[in-house]
């Protein structure tokens, strides 16, 4: 049976469901979650976080769409499916306790980078301007890693992947999955949307570059 959600729960819920709605439809609008794919989430406190249920439109998000978990994945005070991949989004604010929001989408950009840049296990960037809008990059002449991890429906896999990364000691600010799509997570949704634009951008040039200049 699940608990009914603590009522600090419920008076922000509306407040992260609206939000994650919003930067939903944009991202549906710039063709990033194709058929139903991708999930948002937002942090409530401590110890829940607000997500996408399993299977929506993403261009079409309303309050009924977004349901609470708690930090290991479980639902809370709902009985719907959470996202296939709620894992993936606790381990983030469990990990990176400043993290608030984290956006997983499938572009075509993010999918086709995955698979080009797979055997590497991650995409390096370096030179470009734009990684400065990765928080805590201040100048284009330092090297940003994203790790490409191999997909599986297997979630306790790839969180044992992405612990490791972290465990490394290496920064991770977002990561690929091969075949899949990107994860990056933030303070906040402006910054988080930063890093995810920014990440689909670089993404596009290492893929120009490859075409242009193989
Ligand atoms: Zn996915």
């Amino acid at each position: 049976m699940s608990k009914t959600p603590p009522p600090v729960a419920s008076a922000l819920l509306a407040e992260r469901a609206d939000a994650i709605a919003e930067a939903a439809r944009e991202l549906a609008a710039f063709g990033w979650t194709p058929a139903t794919s991708s999930n948002f989430s937002m942090r409530i406190d401590d110890d829940l976080a607000a997500i996408t249920i399993s299977g929506r439109d993403k261009g079409r998000l309303g309050r009924d769409d977004i349901m609470v978990v708690d930090m290991a994945g479980k639902a809370v005070g709902s009985d719907h499916r959470p996202s296939a991949e709620t894992g993936l989004h606790t381990q983030v604010y469990r990990r990176f306790p400043e993290a608030n929001v984290v956006l997983h989408t499938h572009s075509r950009t993010q999918s086709v980078a995955s698979r080009l840049f797979a055997s590497e296990g991650r995409v390096r960037l370096e030179g470009w301007e734009l990684q400065k809008a990765i928080a805590g990059y201040t100048t284009h002449e330092s090297v940003l890693d994203i790790p490409v991890f191999p997909n599986t429906q297997q979630m306790p896999e790839l969180e044992a992947r992405v612990d490791a990364w972290i465990d490394s000691g290496k920064p991770l600010y977002a990561y690929l999955i091969d075949g899949h799509g990107i994860y990056t997570w933030g303070r906040d949704m402006a910054e988080t949307r930063r890093h995810l634009e920014a990440l689909e951008f670089l993404l596009g040039c290492e893929l120009d570059l490859r075409r242009l200049a193989p």
